[in-house]
């Protein structure tokens, strides 16, 4: 095992986001929906240094894996995450996130006139650009700041 393998496998069973854009790691748990308030079992790491990116962030999660739609949004802000799944202390599987071409229902359209933000049962959907997102419905785009557009289930 290699120093990174051993650093990241620590938990038990669970996903460990690993190369986290440095400063990110609080907007990850909110795209994961993590508070505290659940009983999670999260361990952050921030800052820490990092071959690849100079400084990185790094989240370990007990017990949960990640849906493709949080992995999709992850993606946004961490471009360069890797994520682990850990079973047993060891790392069972690594992928590279990669930037997905819509994102369905996470985010939230920043136009209160958007169909998706008034009562209809419609679900929310950007476009990815390359500097950001653009609503499916009304085309505002979001450029920064992707995490405070979050749906807060
Ligand atoms: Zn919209």
């Amino acid at each position: 095992m290699t120093d990174t393998e051993l650093r990241v496998s620590k938990i038990e069973n669970g996903t460990v986001i690993d190369h986290i854009t440095g400063g990110q790691a609080l907007n990850v748990l909110t795209i994961l929906g993590i508070d505290g308030t659940s009983g999670e079992e999260v361990s952050v790491g921030m800052n820490v240094p990092s071959e690849r990116l100079g400084r990185k962030d790094i989240v370990k999660i007990e017990e949960r894996e990640l849906s493709q739609n949080e992995v999709d949004v992850l993606s946004l802000i961490a471009p360069n995450a890797t994520i682990n799944i850990v079973r047993a202390f060891e790392v069972v599987e690594k992928n590279d996130v990669t930037r997905p071409e819509t994102v369905r229902g996470i985010l939230s359209c920043p136009n209160a006139n958007c169909i998706t933000t008034k009562n209809e049962p419609v679900e929310s959907r950007f476009d990815v650009l390359d500097d950001g997102v653009r609503c499916t419905y009304c085309e505002m785009i979001v450029r920064e700041s992707i995490a405070s557009h979050i749906n807060s289930a």
